[in-house]
């Protein structure tokens, strides 16, 4: 079974990437997808988030990267996937990520959601904590992979984050 964890990845953090490593072992394939979405103004540009997706996730079997703009489940229909990812991290997710679920459900009943408990210790993790303690020169070793890190010291223009 195939499973399409969509999201907007702006950038990749730890916890996404344990989610990725998790359901790989679960699904015989799994896509990453960014979505673009044209509400929002991203922090990278969608070319440079895909390249990020693919390096930390170039070790793991089964795990391809793609785009799309649109409904979800409409993409989960092209890329033959019966699954929806997302993470719970905190209680605050699940109403937005409830709401979510029954529309797409609404929509295309034979696509289901699947929610993964976010690992303990990349709970706090989001792409916009990230985003602010990168900006103020933060050390983000730990909740990005190595080449995200060096990407949001170029983006605020910092020659590296202290160790
Ligand atoms: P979106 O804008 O679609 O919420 P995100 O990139 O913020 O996109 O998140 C994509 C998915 O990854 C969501 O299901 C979100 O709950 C999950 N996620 C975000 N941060 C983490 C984390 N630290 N650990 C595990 N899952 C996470």
């Amino acid at each position: 079974m195939r499973a399409l964890y969509p999201g907007s990845f702006d950038p990749l953090t730890l916890g996404h990437l344990d989610l990725i490593e998790r359901s790989a072992a679960l699904f015989d394939g799994v896509m990453v997808a960014v979505l673009q979405n044209p509400g929002k103004q991203p922090s990278f540009p969608l070319e440079q988030r895909l390249e990020q997706i693919r390096q930390a996730t170039s070790h793991l079997q089964g795990v391809e990267v793609g785009s799309f703009d649109g409904l979800t489940v409409e993409y989960a229909r092209i890329c033959g996937a019966r699954v929806i990812l997302r993470g719970l991290r905190a209680l605050t997710d699940f109403e937005f990520e409830l709401q979510i679920a029954h529309t797409n459900r609404s929509l295309s009943p034979q696509v289901e959601t699947l929610f993964l408990a976010t690992a303990a210790h990349h709970s706090f993790l989001s792409s916009s904590v990230v985003k602010e303690v990168a900006r103020f020169g933060g050390d983000v070793s730990h909740m990005v992979p190595a080449g995200v890190a060096q990407d949001l010291a170029r983006l605020f223009n910092r020659s590296s984050f202290p160790q």
